[in-house]
């Protein structure tokens, strides 16, 4: 299905230290699934890899049932052209802590990019970008630059950005753990006004309010692996793993 994702035995090292150790894990289609974890336990690093941003060195990671990985043993499965790689990573948006919005570019600009590179005609794009300007709540603010506006603005451009290639997937990286206190709010909103898109999310957060009332599995990632997964209830008042209560303490 278009926005599946599934990995098995996924592990990664830099510089010879593994930072993921064989992590597991089902997205269905069309779900909300929020991953929390640990500073420094491997939750960007997931996301990079089911984005092509870092390659596994052993195991895969399927999406939409196209695997995107190597095997356990090593060996690649199937060489995969940039071309292919392009094209995959093309349904999948990403939104990142820091936003990485282009600064000398407009809000509708930014968002018309991706886009643009995929052929798209100019007036098409401005004119999907006008609609998801509006989508994100900043109907009309086409023409602002990113220094013009807060940083809950900002991450709303980035999401629009993420949605304007049609992505059957998006990957939020901590997204509102950049943002003062009175702008999550209205991020976390806009997402969770795309839980019932048909769009599968994935988003990294500490937000366990979000968590309890968007996700439909919630997982927790200790150390490079998957120690507890659920529905929020079941993950985040009846965890019997100690590591996952006392980080969900430290974060409640
Ligand atoms: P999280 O997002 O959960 O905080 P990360 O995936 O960013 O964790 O990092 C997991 C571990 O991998 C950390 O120890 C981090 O220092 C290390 N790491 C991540 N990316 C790189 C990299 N490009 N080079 C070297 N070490 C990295
Ligand atoms: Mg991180």
């Amino acid at each position: 299905m278009a926005g599946s994702v599934r990995i098995r035995s996924l592990h990664k090292s830099f510089a010879g230290q593994e930072v993921l150790h064989g992590i597991d894990l089902d997205v269905a289609a069309g779900s909300v699934t929020v991953i929390l974890g640990p500073s420094g336990s491997g939750k960007s690093t997931l996301l990079r890899c089911i984005n092509h941003l870092e390659s596994p060195d052993a195991g895969y990671v399927e999406v939409g049932g196209e695997i995107i990985g190597y095997r356990r043993d090593g060996h690649r499965l199937r060489e995969r052209s940039p071309r292919e790689i392009a094209r995959q990573r093309s349904r999948i948006g990403m939104v990142f802590q820091q936003f990485n919005l282009f600064g000398h570019q407009t809000a509708a600009q930014n968002i018309m990019e991706g886009q643009l590179a995929a052929g798209v005609p100019t007036e098409q794009a401005r004119r999907r970008a006008s609609e998801l300007l509006a989508r994100v709540g900043l109907a009309g603010r086409e023409n602002a630059y990113p220094s013009a506006l807060s940083g809950g603005q900002q991450q709303r451009v980035a999401i629009a950005r993420a949605l304007a290639v049609d992505p059957d997937l998006i990957l939020f990286d901590e997204p509102t753990s950049a943002l003062d206190p009175e702008l999550v709010g209205e991020v976390l909103a806009v997402i969770k006004d795309l839980a019932d898109s048909g769009i599968t999310l994935i988003v990294v957060t500490h937000e366990i309010g979000f968590a309890r009332e968007v996700a439909d599995e919630v997982v927790f990632v200790d150390h490079g692996r998957v120690v507890e997964t659920g529905p929020p209830a079941a993950v985040l008042d009846h965890t019997e793993n100690d590591r996952a209560r006392a980080f969900l303490s430290a974060v409640l």
